[in-house]
């Protein structure tokens, strides 16, 4: 995909820390401000969004940044049309995402499971 950097997940989306990544990651954002909500920690605001962007590229993010813009809406992977590079995402995207979620700990019924927290 091709990211236009327009700020718009940043800026709206919390992201959340899984449980199963929480212990491992939490210590690369000691300056964030991070929400606990039972067992799931939820990025706020992130120290690592500096001058427009992210300055951590790598797998110490959360996983739903990594992803992102692929989401999961009720248990499927799929692509959050309120991104602008959206239609850039392609099938190998998708696919991709699928498999680096469990190659970093965390399944998709957790996702399902927090997305369901998050939106009560
Ligand atoms: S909303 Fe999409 S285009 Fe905008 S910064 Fe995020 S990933 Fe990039
Ligand atoms: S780690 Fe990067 S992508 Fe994730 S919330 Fe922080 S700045 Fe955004």
């Amino acid at each position: 995909m091709k990211c236009s950097g327009c700020g718009y997940c940043e800026n709206t989306i919390d992201c959340i820390f899984f449980p199963s990544e929480a212990s491992h990651k939490l210590q690369f954002f000691t300056n964030s401000k991070i929400i606990k909500d039972g067992k799931y920690y939820y990025l706020n605001r992130c120290e690592h969004y500096v001058d427009g962007q992210c300055n951590m590229h790598d797998d110490r993010r959360p996983v739903l940044c990594i992803i992102y813009p692929v989401i999961i809406r009720n248990g499927v992977l799929t692509v959050d049309p309120n991104c602008p590079a959206h239609d850039t995402v392609t099938s190998e995207d998708i696919e991709w995402a699928r498999k680096l979620i469990p190659l970093q700990g965390s399944s998709l019924n957790e996702i399902v499971e927090a997305a369901e927290v998050h939106n009560r």
